[in-house]
């Protein structure tokens, strides 16, 4: 009863997902809001428009700043008294934005509350702790981890609302209203899962996989669960006498295979380092490879075995690939080491020749475009020019700075094929030969982006660019 003297919160969401984060995955910007709104909910805020910025290439970023130059104007009309967002770089990246917004924010009384974490602005202190948060999100490249981090929590939170105590375990979701819900792939972690019954087949220790796991996606997950997923009987489908619980991860024989190394804490005897671990892509289902270990038991009078380290797509046991071949490890070294210096002089020619058609390449500065582009908004902001003009000119630079990345690319990427290509002039086979397996995977992915191979056995080589 006494809630209804206090001020009414009238919020708006903001949510943003650059281009990047968008072409790789497509579901964040909806995790933003749902998470926001069920934030607005408990807060008890009222929701008056929600601005979502999706980037996706050149063309969508004028919408991108669109969203946000739709709050501003909103908020000069004093339609909502709060902003709400995730995180700070969702709002802005760059200190000089951010207080160019925050002044007219200011003069219309207009606050912001960001969801993940408390800022105070009204002290010097805070405002220092908000200057340094800025400054990092500027500068900060990689933000996959963390959006795997924000979309792994709000998995765990669904999971705790709608199983119970029973918990989910990782790569699981619920589907389906409350008295029919089932579990099915949560396609936000299964690649995680994938790669984690993958890994502990390759590595037979649960320590490996768990560093592996956390380290690769950023993760804190601790040995105790690691140790609880790997023995969980859901991933090949099972759940109390039910065969087909929920759709499976693994075929019952891996299950069984990874629960004697774990109940006999033995490890592989010869345990094999594969060399293309995580660069083999499959040609069907284009899911990574996993190396396993293929046996012939041969008699001539006494019992021969012989060990042919393999690669194989663990998704046909799943029913959900059909590639059945088995690629032998030696076998795709040989053919890499034979032929990788005819690969890569093709490639080289394929880009000259690409460079030679252009006959001036074109000098963009970059850095003069973006400080036109700063300029363009700061006029913009201060209402000297109006939208139409501000879109049209935004689009014109837009795509004078795509120029430029094209071209930067180019020369970038024929610069590595040089490179690559000196590598292997200074006698790279003694050099190579005398490394160990781990040595050689470093050796090979640290130019090689992925190799597939087609169902003729012959390979497609992807570089680094
Ligand atoms: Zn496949």
């Amino acid at each position: 009863m006494e809630k209804t003297t206090e001020k009414i919160i009238n919020a708006v969401i903001y949510i943003r997902v650059s281009s990047q984060e968008q072409v790789r995955h497509g579901y964040s910007l909806d995790s933003q809001r749902e998470h926001l709104i069920e934030y607005c909910k408990s807060k008890g805020y009222k929701v008056i428009d929600i601005y979502a910025d999706e980037g996706k290439s050149a063309r969508t970023k004028l919408k991108n700043r669109t969203e946000l130059l739709r709050l501003v104007e909103d908020a000069k009309k004093h339609k909502f008294n709060r902003i709400v967002f995730w995180r700070l770089d969702r709002w802005f990246r760059n200190i000089k934005d951010y207080y160019k917004v925050q002044e007219i924010l200011e003069d219309n009384k207009i606050d912001w509350e960001c969801s993940s974490e408390e800022y105070n602005t009204t002290t010097s202190n805070g405002r220092l702790h908000l200057n340094i948060k800025l400054s990092i999100a500027q500068n900060e490249s990689d933000q996959t981890s963390d959006r795997i981090k924000f979309n792994f929590a709000m998995m765990v939170q669904k999971g705790n609302i709608i199983v119970g105590q029973q918990g989910m375990p990782l790569g699981y979701k619920a589907n389906g209203e409350a008295k029919n819900k089932r579990m099915i792939k949560d396609e936000e972690t299964e690649h995680i899962v994938e790669d984690m019954w993958n890994n502990i087949q390759e590595t037979g220790s649960i320590r490996q996989t768990l560093i592996y796991i956390n380290q690769k996606y950023n993760l804190d997950i601790v040995y105790d669960s690691m140790r609880h997923y790997l023995m969980n009987e859901k991933y090949y489908g099972y759940y109390r006498g039910n065969e087909n619980y929920c759709p499976a991860y693994i075929s019952k024989e891996t299950f069984d295979k990874v629960q004697s190394i774990i109940r006999h804490n033995v490890k592989f005897n010869k345990r094999h380092d594969y060399i293309f671990s995580g660069l083999l892509v499959c040609p069907i289902c284009h899911h990574k490879l996993a190396g396993f270990t293929s046996k012939t038991t041969k008699s001539h009078g006494k019992k021969v075995e012989f060990r042919y380290p393999s690669y194989r797509c663990n998704l046909r046991y799943q029913q959900r690939c059909s590639y059945s071949k088995r690629p032998v490890e030696k076998t795709i070294e040989s053919y890499l080491i034979n032929n990788i210096e005819d690969i890569i002089n093709t490639q080289v020619l394929e880009i000259s020749k690409l460079n030679e058609k252009k006959e001036e390449p074109i000098k963009i500065d970059k850095e003069k475009l973006k400080q036109r582009m700063d300029r363009l908004t700061d006029i913009y902001l201060e209402g000297r020019i109006s939208k139409e003009k501000y879109s049209d000119e935004f689009d014109r630079i837009t795509e004078l700075l795509r120029q430029a990345d094209k071209i930067e690319t180019e020369e970038k990427q024929n610069d590595n094929l040089n490179n690559i290509k000196d590598l292997f002039n200074k006698d790279m086979l003694s050099l190579y030969n005398n490394l160990d397996n781990k040595g050689k995977r470093m050796f090979w992915s640290s130019f090689i982006e992925y190799i597939e191979i087609n169902e003729n056995n012959e390979f497609n080589i992807h570089f680094k660019k």
